[in-house]
């Protein structure tokens, strides 16, 4: 199988090394930087001019773009995929989007006689470089087996959940629950630090307490207790995510009172200028309303 892969930010760079060590033909392009495309032909990729070109010499597409208008621009822009791809290639996009823009993708590709999954990923850049990924995978069950062996190189859990869209709705209910754990976390270590409470020893007990997520694991150690808020995922990606919640709730009618708060904390933390940090930010953000800085009383 030969591979083209598009988007080599911080997770398409590791996740297309990882593809490209596991001995797959990898083809790729690149936008703003070249850098990362030429770290990956340094390990044997080749790099090509545009995303048609990439379609034209792979077999299988692997897209991990920021959300849908870069989706959109990357299929169907100028010398775009569309312009390369032919009967019997695959595309596999892996960009948290909306489920709207890839079944548009899926209903303009099929006249072509190309398949698509969709297969967005959780679980950070770090399992993306140690291909630990939990891949989500919405689509025909018989096309996942056969793009299996190469969606295992990127990650260790593959779950198929539904038709083509499914796998984008799993992946936004999952950022909508991470951003209100971490924002849960900025607000009350806030609280529990003004209370005169360190945050190792509130981290150390509410680990084994019902208070607990995963998301104190996450960001508190090297991001918010450290201080150090180097991406990691993007904050401006994150209040994207959120606000496709939200926005698939307005249309649906669905109330998302809570989700509706996280989202204004996640936009006045990127007008603060905090859009291209690590989204934890926001919890620090959030903290410091009430005068807190988190990693200034934890050492
Ligand atoms: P990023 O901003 O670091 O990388 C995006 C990449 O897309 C960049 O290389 C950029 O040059 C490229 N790109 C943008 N527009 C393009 C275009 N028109 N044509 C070709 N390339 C283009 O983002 P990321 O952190 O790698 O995230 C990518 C996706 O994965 C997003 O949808 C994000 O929500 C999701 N995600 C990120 C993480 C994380 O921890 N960073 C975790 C899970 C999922």
């Amino acid at each position: 199988m030969k591979v083209g892969f598009i988007g080599l930010g911080a997770m398409g760079a590791p996740m297309a090394e990882r593809v490209v060590k596991a001995g797959f033909q990898t083809f790729t392009t690149f936008h703003s930087r070249r850098e990362p495309a030429d770290a990956l032909a340094a390990l044997g990729a080749f790099v090509l001019g545009s995303a048609a070109e990439v379609a034209r010499a792979a077999d299988t597409v692997i897209t991990i773009l920021p959300a849908d208008a870069e989706l959109r621009e990357v299929v169907f822009g100028a010398n775009g995929l569309l312009a390369g791809l032919s009967p019997g290639k695959v595309l596999i996009d892996m960009t948290t989007a909306t489920a709207m823009i890839m079944q548009e993708v899926e209903s303009a590709l099929a006249p072509v006689g190309v398949q698509v999954l969709d297969a967005p990923v959780s679980g950070g850049t770090t399992a993306a470089a140690s291909g630990a990924l939990t891949i989500m995978v919405g689509g025909d069950p018989a096309l996942l087996e056969q793009c299996r062996p190469l969606l295992e190189t990127m990650g260790s859990r593959i779950v198929h959940v539904g038709p083509v869209g499914q796998g984008k709705v799993v992946k936004i209910i999952n950022q909508t629950m991470a951003a209100v754990h971490l924002l849960a976390i900025g607000e009350a270590f806030a609280l529990g630090i003004r209370c005169g409470a360190s945050p190792a020893t509130l981290y150390s007990v509410i680990k084994e307490s019902s208070g607990y997520s995963k998301m104190m694991d996450l960001r508190l150690p090297g991001f918010l207790l450290a201080g150090s808020f180097q991406p990691g995922f993007r904050l401006d990606l994150m209040k994207k995510d959120v606000h496709l919640a939200l926005d698939s709730a307005r249309a649906l009618r669905v109330p998302l009172l809570l989700t509706a708060t996280v989202g204004q904390v996640f936009s006045a933390a990127s007008g603060a200028g905090k859009g291209n940090a690590d989204f934890s930010a926001a919890a620090q953000y959030l903290a410091s309303l009430a005068g807190v800085d988190l990693s200034q009383v934890s050492t």
